[in-house]
């Protein structure tokens, strides 16, 4: 069960276009370091639910999650379906683990996607899941959460954000965990 180290912003392959995975089944140890790397940076940060093959350094369309104990892994998933409505939050993510950005992110969406057989599903989502899933789909086109800061107070370090907020009981303003 290797954890693997974790591409860190700045690194040029987190920039570019995950390429498809032609054959799902090759892509078990992958998912299988993805799913080690996920359980160690838990055990050092507190936190993380989802991480996406390009951030150990394969560019590949592979996206791991965990979310309330269950597992998801999703190969060559595409957007079938984004809402208009969005709404806004602080995200964070495991390749710049001190910095939260503030964006906007669809409300539901549902991704069609194929399991580790080659079988092709559906996951809708919505909340939490839903902004996560467009996180770790960002990731596969070399997008990431920091290109999507809403202006120029939409960057903010992990310490500043906690003596900002959360001394502050009832900002309303919680940190999403990846
Ligand atoms: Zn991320």
């Amino acid at each position: 069960m290797p954890a693997r180290r974790i591409l860190q912003l700045g690194d040029p392959l987190l920039r570019v276009t995950s390429s498809p995975v032609g054959s799902p089944g090759d892509a078990r140890l992958i998912v299988r370091d993805l799913r080690a790397t996920l359980a160690e940076f838990r055990r050092a940060h507190g936190f993380g639910r989802g991480i996406s093959a390009v951030q150990i350094g394969e560019p590949k369309r592979i996206i791991y999650l965990e979310v309330d104990g269950t597992p998801y892994t999703l190969i060559n998933p595409q957007f079938e379906w984004q809402s208009a409505e969005k709404f806004r939050l602080w995200d964070d993510c495991f390749s710049f683990p001190d910095l939260l950005v503030y964006l906007e992110r669809s409300v539901s969406v549902r991704i069609r996607h194929q399991d580790l057989s080659g079988g092709w599903m559906d996951l809708a989502a919505a909340g939490s899941l839903s902004e996560l899933l467009q996180h770790e789909m960002d990731h596969l086109e070399g997008v990431l959460a920091v290109d999507r800061a809403l202006d120029g107070t939409s960057l903010c370090t992990r310490a500043e954000f906690e003596r900002r907020f959360r001394t502050a009981p009832g900002s309303g303003q919680q940190p999403e965990r990846r």
